[in-house]
């Protein structure tokens, strides 16, 4: 059977938010099986805690922000799409102020913390959200036009086309795949950073946004290059990074799919919308635990062990 997983100790790191600015310290902590990834406020006296689910996501301008009624954590993706990388189930976040650290702005030090701390492989099923028939989203048209879609697939791969009429980002690959098996998370997704452009910078700070955001946490770009000195980590490091976000943004449904994702110029609005549309439509998915060996899709489990 595949398992269900979290990490063997807590660990734990500091950084600071990229639109709040703020010095936040974060502590991963295992979790129990069925527990889910779980964020909690520990700068606000008994707050409540915040379980991921499509719903829980309530803003997604910029990042996707999480909540409850009490309070919320911002910039959850790039955590998130750790833990869907690594095939973590069951986690604690404690987080000392509003939002997840941007650290170098790509998942890579999360994946790192994540795998120092070590995995642990727990006693119970994983279980799945299996998607049985196609569902799309879209948004505006001609130029303008942006959709996301789930196909039934029994593992989970993306394909992400980006167009930004930038030069600097028209002169790397705009299309790209990802399938959990054949590729390595670590490898292929983890390292893409987040990325913007001046002129956006200037308009998001007078409004209180981006005032974490720097050279060393994200690839800037004026109105024809690439500012950073030491260029890019992949050729096609945008278009990388919008999978490292949808994987993170998928994750957020509270347990992996199996499904094919494909894109075009999605971002966290559209993806959210997406899972909430899936789950509006009952008979396009169904809750699945795969416990014969023949029937797990190549490449998961890599940690499994009998039991
Ligand atoms: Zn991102």
């Amino acid at each position: 059977m595949l398992q269900q997983k979290t990490i063997k100790k807590a660990i734990h790191t500091v950084g600071v938010g990229l639109h709040s600015g703020q010095r936040v310290e974060i502590t991963l902590k295992p979790g129990q099986p069925n527990t889910g990834i779980v964020f909690r406020r520990t700068d606000i006296k008994d707050s409540s805690d915040i379980h991921v689910s499509a719903q829980s996501v309530t803003d997604t301008r910029l990042a996707s922000t999480i909540s409850n009624n009490e309070v919320k954590v911002q910039t959850v993706e790039h955590l998130m799409s750790a833990c869907a990388g690594l095939e973590i189930d069951n986690l604690y976040v404690d987080i000392t102020g509003e939002e997840i650290p941007i650290l170098d702005g790509s998942s890579s030090t999360f994946v790192f913390l994540l795998k120092r701390a070590g995995i642990e492989v727990q006693k119970a099923a994983r279980e799945f959200i299996r998607v049985t028939s196609p569902i799309m989203v879209s948004e505006g048209e001609g130029a303008t036009l942006k959709w996301a879609k789930l196909d039934p697939h029994h593992g989970f791969k993306l394909n992400f086309e980006i167009q930004f009429a930038h030069s600097a980002v028209d002169a790397t690959g705009q299309i790209s795949g990802f399938e959990i098996g054949r590729d390595s998370y670590e490898r292929d997704i983890a390292r893409a950073r987040t990325f913007c452009f001046t002129k956006d910078v200037e308009m998001m700070r007078g409004i209180g946004l981006a005032l974490g955001g720097g050279l060393d946490n994200a690839i800037v770009m004026d109105d024809y290059k690439v500012l950073n000195s030491d260029g890019l980590r992949y050729s096609d490091e945008f278009v990388k990074h919008k999978m490292l976000d949808a994987m993170g943004d998928l994750y957020l449904l509270g347990r992996p799919l199996l499904a094919s994702y494909s894109a075009y110029r999605s971002g966290h609005a559209l993806n959210n919308k997406l899972l909430r549309a899936l789950l509006e439509q009952e008979d396009a998915f169904e809750y699945v635990t795969i416990d014969e060996k023949r029937d797990i899709p190549s490449g998961y489990g890599q940690f499994m062990n009998a039991f």
